[in-house]
């Protein structure tokens, strides 16, 4: 067990790396602690990866350095870091049947035959594969040798971590599901550091405690799903969490008003104050579709908007709408009609934040 510590990491696959853009992990800091489930939630290419085969020790960052429990692991092997890896594809010995197999990472490490025994059928049980541990892997479906090659990673309980690399991307949707559950479990039970690579939201949500969202190289984020939902650190976790993403608009201040374009915002005069300091012109307001207010008729301080499409979603409808030459969506339940035409908004003062050069800060209130 152990608390993972990345410090002042990056990594290049070219060999003379000049630009940002150059490096797969760009510069960051970061710690996984003892115990945590963690989910590292990011698109394609943004380095997961990279980052989870630095940690194994696949793979030599080109500088930083990666401590387990504040000892320097860098120049480590991956047998010697006492790790468990599970991969996105099975990797399974075929001619062994699947009590061999899952077996096969404890016998390595010379554990007594009885304790095999009990830790294979607590693992078989868990992952429901008690019925199949006769027979050979090379008979298995694709999905049951997922569930074999992740009983491989889970059946030690002495390692200091295991790490999931979008293990459930060859599983079918129904068994992702249990099989996230499943990991919960065993989490909670054997309280192993656990980081869960996933490009999609809803896995990570229901896996981990905390999130890592991860941009372009770097962890942009590192929060509690509400956390994130709730106040995105960066633009890209605006976008990224949430279903619709949330809104950004495009802001600059004009005698003293807040201006979308031609159009002038109603909102609180601090966002006024603090666009006073800001010196960049990459700025934006960012609102979730949940948290704009929809009316029917003005209100005080509303905005006027154009409807230019309903999206009926049963329960919820989300609403296109135009905001002089912005487009914003705005998300109501069913209980209230959907507006014709136009609408009125409000952008309640908490739920809006500031987003400067992508990065949000801090608005004081008055
Ligand atoms: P993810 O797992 O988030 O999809 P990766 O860590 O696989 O991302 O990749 C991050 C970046 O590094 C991508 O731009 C990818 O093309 C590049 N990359 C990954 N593996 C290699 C490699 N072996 N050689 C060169 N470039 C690589
Ligand atoms: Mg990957």
């Amino acid at each position: 067990m152990a608390e993972i510590a990345l410090k002042s990491l990056a990594h290049s696959y070219l060999p003379n790396p000049t630009k940002p853009g150059d490096y797969a992990i760009r510069e960051m800091n970061h710690v996984w602690q003892q115990g945590g489930a963690y989910a590292l939630l990011g698109p394609s290419g943004c380095g997961k990866s990279t980052l989870l085969n630095i940690i194994s020790g696949l793979l030599e960052p080109s500088s930083g350095e990666v401590l387990f429990d504040g000892e320097r692991v860098n120049s480590l092997p991956p047998e010697a870091r006492n790790i468990a890896q599970v991969f996105q594809f099975p990797v399974v010995y075929d001619t062994m049947t699947v009590y061999d197999n899952l077996a096969f990472p404890l016998r390595n490490v010379k554990t007594p035959e009885d304790r095999v025994h009990e830790r294979v059928m607590e693992v078989a049980d868990a992952l429901e594969l008690t019925p199949h541990l006769k027979r050979k892997a090379k008979n298995l479906s694709a999905d049951e040798k997922q569930k074999v090659s992740m009983g491989r990673g889970l059946v030690r309980d002495d390692v200091s971590a295991i790490l999931f690399d979008e293990p459930l991307t060859v599983i079918d949707p129904q068994l992702k599901w249990k099989l996230r559950r499943k990991l919960k479990e065993i989490h909670q039970r054997f309280e192993i550091t656990m980081v869960y690579v996933t490009h999609d939201q809803l896995e990570a949500s229901t896996f981990a405690d905390k999130i890592a969202v991860m941009y372009e190289g770097q962890v942009v984020q590192f929060g509690t799903p509400r956390e994130l939902f709730e106040a995105p650190n960066h633009t890209f976790v605006g976008y990224f969490i949430g279903s619709p993403g949330m809104n950004f608009i495009d802001v600059s201040l004009r005698n003293g008003r807040v201006m979308a374009g031609e159009t002038e915002l109603h909102i609180g005069r601090e966002i006024a104050k603090a666009l006073q300091d800001v010196r960049t012109t990459n700025v934006k307001l960012g609102i979730r579709p949940e948290f704009i207010e929809v009316h029917d008729t003005a209100v005080e301080g509303s905005m006027a908007v154009d409807v230019e499409h309903v999206q009926d979603l049963g329960t919820y409808s989300i609403l296109y709408l135009k905001l002089g030459e912005t487009s914003l969506k705005a998300r109501i339940e069913e209980e209230q009609d959907a507006p014709v035409g136009k609408a009125y908004l409000r952008f309640p003062n908490d739920r809006v934040g500031l987003y400067v050069d992508e990065f949000r800060v801090e608005v004081p209130h008055e």
